[in-house]
């Protein structure tokens, strides 16, 4: 539930609960407060009307009463000046705090509560001059609410009728009271309700993404959150995100610790790497200087190798140098339409001269129409061809001329595919997943020390990446290995510049 949605359930929840409780409430002890203390049982309907409005409730009673009395004077003039029948009426009107009075003159001819007889007599209102006269109610300064009929006796004094009742000791205030409390019971009710909801909602899911934080700030990237993760609204939302910056922290700590072998990985391969030439080049230049070297042709057999040693070191130094630049996004492209037909066809002219002196047979189609055309960095795609080829002659393990290398471009609607085949020792399936990866070599490449730095390939994969292409291997173990990328061909947009130089300087 969003935060909106809840905050909107509290408020009408604050307003609207109390208000309903209050109102039962008020139901309820007008109810119990009514007939408990049998304060009005006339007629035996309960009505609301003699809790919330006592005056109204008492006029159309006292009414009713008036009226009965006046029918009653008309067949008996006299019948208020007989006891019995007033009695009849207090007993009608049973209020236990009610009673009738009756005054004669300035005397009490009849009370039916002796009780309140001397406290009340004294406010009484006077007679008024019109005969059979109803007043309208008073509420008099001893809290009681009274209503008067006048008449005459049958001596011709002055008569009059009371009815009187004492509501607000009864009714009123201990309504008041009873409502006071049950408010505060109402009104805490309600902020524990909704404080423990609030709580639940709210303060539980932000402690325990505390708890998870503080997990995370320990380094501790497996803490799952013990809640459900499809929550709706905001909280949802936090729940979420925790999650997925759990996860790329983790990811990112598993890599940080994967490059750091590999960094761990990569100083020793390269000094590996650097100390095999190294050592050649010490040992040769010893027997120079030693004179072991005692012809001009064995000192120019050990001066060539010398040669080639620190040329292995040059390139190795180059390629790591290259792989730093293209780790950090530093390799300047630039992109040229590059006709494909005429730029394989250079490059297989080179390749071939190479392959041709290592007694390598070179076969080469082109399926592709003459016209295709891509957009690439030539140096950085012949990078790319050049580190496949040379891997295949790297991994050939055929030094009796049987070694063939098959270079085939496909055509595929939008792109072009090139292969690059050689039936060489092939690699492990279990290691083809792997080999685009930085510094990783394969046993066997590492076995056979013909193995590079393990840089290779992963420089290729990045080029073709950053040329918007993609690239894998095929190979089978012993049988050979194809090497397949796919570039996007140049589609004839207008709108587009001819040459298009992208510097990915970081
Ligand atoms: P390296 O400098 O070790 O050749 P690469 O990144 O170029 O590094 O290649 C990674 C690994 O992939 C190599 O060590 C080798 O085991 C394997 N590999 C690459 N090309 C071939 C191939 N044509 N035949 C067999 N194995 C290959």
């Amino acid at each position: 539930m969003r935060f909106r949605t809840r905050l909107m359930i509290t408020s009408v929840t604050i307003v609207i609960l109390p208000l309903v409780m209050t109102l039962i409430a008020f139901l309820l002890i007008g109810r119990v407060l009514v007939f408990g203390n049998r304060a009005f049982t006339l007629g035996q309907t309960f009505d609301y009307k003699m809790v919330a409005d006592m005056g109204s409730t008492f006029q159309t009673m006292t009414d009713e009463i008036f009226e009965r009395v006046m029918d009653d004077m008309k067949e008996t003039p006299d019948i208020l000046e007989h006891r019995d029948y007033l009695d009849s009426i207090s007993e009608e009107i049973n209020f236990k705090t009610s009673f009738v009075l009756v005054r004669k003159d300035n005397e009490i001819f009849y009370v039916s509560d002796e009780e309140y007889e001397d406290e009340i007599f004294d406010i009484l209102p006077p007679y008024e001059d019109a005969e059979n006269a109803i007043s309208n109610i008073y509420y008099t300064s001893t809290g009681q609410l009274l209503r008067q009929m006048d008449f005459k006796f049958q001596d011709d004094s002055k008569g009059s009728l009371f009815i009187i009742t004492s509501v607000k000791t009864f009714v009123s205030s201990k309504m008041w009271i009873y409502m006071i409390i049950a408010m505060i019971i109402i009104l805490l009710l309600t902020s524990i309700m909704m404080t423990n909801w609030i709580k639940k909602t709210i303060m539980k899911p932000v402690d325990d993404l505390n708890i998870a934080m503080q997990h995370i700030k320990e380094g501790n990237f497996d803490y799952v959150l013990p809640i459900d993760l499809d929550e709706k609204g905001e909280i949802g939302e936090l729940y979420r995100s925790y999650d997925d910056m759990r996860l790329r922290l983790k990811e990112s700590a598993e890599e940080k610790i994967e490059r750091e072998h590999q960094n761990k990985e990569l100083i020793s391969n390269i000094s590996h790497d650097l100390k095999t030439p190294i050592t050649a080049i010490k040992g040769y230049s010893q027997g120079l200087i030693e004179g072991i070297a005692d012809s001009p042709e064995k000192r120019e057999k050990y001066i060539r190798t010398i040669f080639n040693k620190a040329n292995d070191m040059d390139n190795l130094i180059n390629e790591l140098t290259l792989y730093s630049s293209i780790d950090n996004n530093r390799i300047p492209y630039n992109f040229q339409k590059i006709n494909v037909a005429t730029y394989f066809g250079d490059c297989i002219e080179e390749i071939g001269m190479d392959l041709d002196s290592k007694n390598i047979q070179l076969n080469y189609s082109n399926l592709t129409t003459p016209d295709t055309i891509i957009v690439a960095d030539a140096e950085q795609l012949k990078r790319v061809i050049n580190n496949i080829v040379s891997n295949s002659v790297k991994y050939l393990g055929r030094e009796d001329g049987t070694g063939v290398i098959d270079i085939r471009l496909l055509d595929e609607l939008d792109s072009i595919r090139v292969e690059i085949e050689d039936n060489g020792i092939g690699i492990a399936q279990k290691d083809i997943q792997n080999i685009f990866d930085r510094f990783y070599r394969t046993d066997l490449s590492r076995n056979t020390k013909k193995g590079g730095s393990g840089i290779g390939l992963s420089i290729v994969k990045k080029i073709i990446e950053d040329h918007g292409g993609y690239i894998w291997a095929t190979s089978h173990e012993g049988e050979g290995t194809c090497m397949h990328f796919v570039l996007r061909k140049y589609a004839d947009d207008p709108e587009k510049p001819e040459t298009d130089t992208v510097a990915q300087e970081a």
